[in-house]
């Protein structure tokens, strides 16, 4: 469940798997153990997770031998809550402690009785280097950079699901691409809560092994350029910026690095200045516009996404107005949005004025109406013109297609057979959905 860091980590814990004998198991109710990957950003994805433990009660009573683990951003947030209601769950690891999986599923092993869970969240202090990883992302290979958050935006469980940040040292990164682009990978995804903070976090409160505090001064702009240099890496995405800490020289290393694609996802969350100052974002609407006209007028072709959220706390109609008005003067080329909801321990939890189901949801369905139109329009303009896709697989719902993404992270699908997959290859847009394009090949590189 949940963002691109969980499925990398997902992928380490697959790694551990793998080193301890398991094998992938075609149905839950065959396997041995069965880890649930957990989100805690918002309560729906939260409330998914004891959905799913109640399905897996009947697992564990028939095969009481199964392990069953929680991991994640829920297990970190929430153990003694998991622990009370689900007590035939075995194992609870937190998103920092895998290092501790295979100890905690020996641990399990031993004990043949019903016992209390093994429960593992307390370690935020190191970053674990040398974790195994089976990766099983078609395309883009996952990289952190960094690992948690110290932005503490008020509505935000992140920091206290995934800790204090910190950096990765900068050989660790390149030695991870180095490994993928081994592995047949010519596309990198660099992951951090906040990647442009990069360098910043090492030294509060974290020893050794990162090495930032050697390199001051060294910041994600000079990580890129040191990521794009490994040879045969011919794409770089990274995910996410906030807006607070772009620095000009991460512009031109978009704009001047030849592999760094021309995407930016620049998480906006509300286009209303009280409402962004309660979210502590640190940043004004305006200067979030200004961002992205010097953003925009720097790379050619840049696409811009978001993420935004509907009824914070106190949020009022002329508020919500002036997010729906930025979301019209900027022009995303796709957003994600949210209806705000509490999460607990966060500051905006505990904020009078919450917002009313029903007006959250009328203010995300019209959020989300005005979106639709400006992608669709964005995209129609962009028919006929041919574009770079790295192909990503069969179209499953159309045979004889295969589909892919631009460098602006657009999809295309597009008439080709199975041996395109994982090429790079010249598509001419020919029709425009709000999803992507349909297409033609134009001319193999
Ligand atoms: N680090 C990223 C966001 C990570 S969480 C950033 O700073 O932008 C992903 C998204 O979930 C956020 O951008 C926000 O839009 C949404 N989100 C976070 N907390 C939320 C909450 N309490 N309710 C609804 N959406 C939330
Ligand atoms: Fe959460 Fe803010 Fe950190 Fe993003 S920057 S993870 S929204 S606290």
């Amino acid at each position: 469940m949940g963002c691109q860091m969980n499925e990398r980590d997902s992928e380490t814990v697959a790694g551990i798997l793998h080193c301890l004998g398991y094998q992938p198991a075609q149905t839950p109710a065959e396997a041995d153990f069965i880890a649930l990957n957990t989100c805690a950003v918002r309560a729906k994805p939260e409330h998914k997770v004891f959905s799913k433990l109640g399905e897996l009660r009947r697992i564990k009573q028939e095969r009481p031998q199964t392990i069953i683990a929680v991991l994640g951003c829920v297990a970190q947030v929430a153990a003694q809550e998991i622990a009370r209601r689900a007590p035939y769950v075995d194992i609870i690891i937190g998103p920092r402690n895998y290092a501790q999986l295979a100890q905690a599923i020996k641990t399990v092993q031993r004990t043949s009785a019903p016992n209390d869970p093994v429960i593992v969240t307390d370690s935020h202090k190191t970053i674990p280097e040398a974790l195994p990883v089976r990766r099983t992302t078609p395309v883009s290979a996952f990289v952190n950079v960094t690992y948690g958050c110290n932005n503490f935006c008020t509505y935000c469980v992140v920091p206290y699901a995934r800790g204090r940040e910190q950096s990765r040292p900068v050989q660790e990164i390149v030695a991870e691409v180095e490994q993928a682009v081994a592995e047949g990978y010519k596309e990198v995804t660099l992951l951090g809560q906040n990647v442009n903070s990069y360098g910043s976090g090492a030294g509060q409160g974290c020893p050794s092994p990162t090495v930032m505090s050697q390199e001051e001064g060294y910041g994600f702009a000079d990580l890129l350029a040191e990521v794009s240099r490994v040879e045969e890496l011919e794409r770089i995405r990274f995910t996410t910026s906030h807006p607070k800490d772009i620095s000009v020289s991460l512009l031109a290393a978009i704009a001047g690095l030849p592999n760094v694609c021309e995407h930016l996802h620049l998480p906006i969350q509300a286009g209303d200045d009280e409402v962004l100052a309660r979210m502590g974002r640190g940043y004004t609407y305006e200067q979030y516009r200004h961002l992205v006209e010097a953003a925009r007028e720097r790379i050619p072709g840049l696409s811009i996404t978001t993420d935004v959220m509907v009824g914070f706390p106190g949020e009022t109609e002329e508020q919500f107005h002036n997010t729906l008005r930025a979301f019209e003067e900027i022009r995303f080329d796709q957003a994600f949005m949210f209806k705000y909801s509490d999460r607990p321990g966060t500051r905006a939890a505990e904020m009078p004025d919450k917002v009313p189901e029903a007006v959250k949801q009328a203010r995300l369905e019209q959020l989300v109406a005005l979106q639709n139109e400006t992608a669709r329009q964005i995209n129609q303009k962009l028919v006929g013109k041919s574009f770079e896709v790295l192909v990503a697989g069969a179209d499953a719902k159309s045979p004889g297609k295969v589909r892919g993404r631009t460098r602006t992270n657009r999809l295309v699908i597009f008439p080709g057979q199975e041996r395109l997959i994982g090429k790079l290859v010249q598509v001419q847009t020919q029709e425009a959905y709000l999803w992507g394009f349909l297409g033609e090949i134009a001319a193999q590189s």
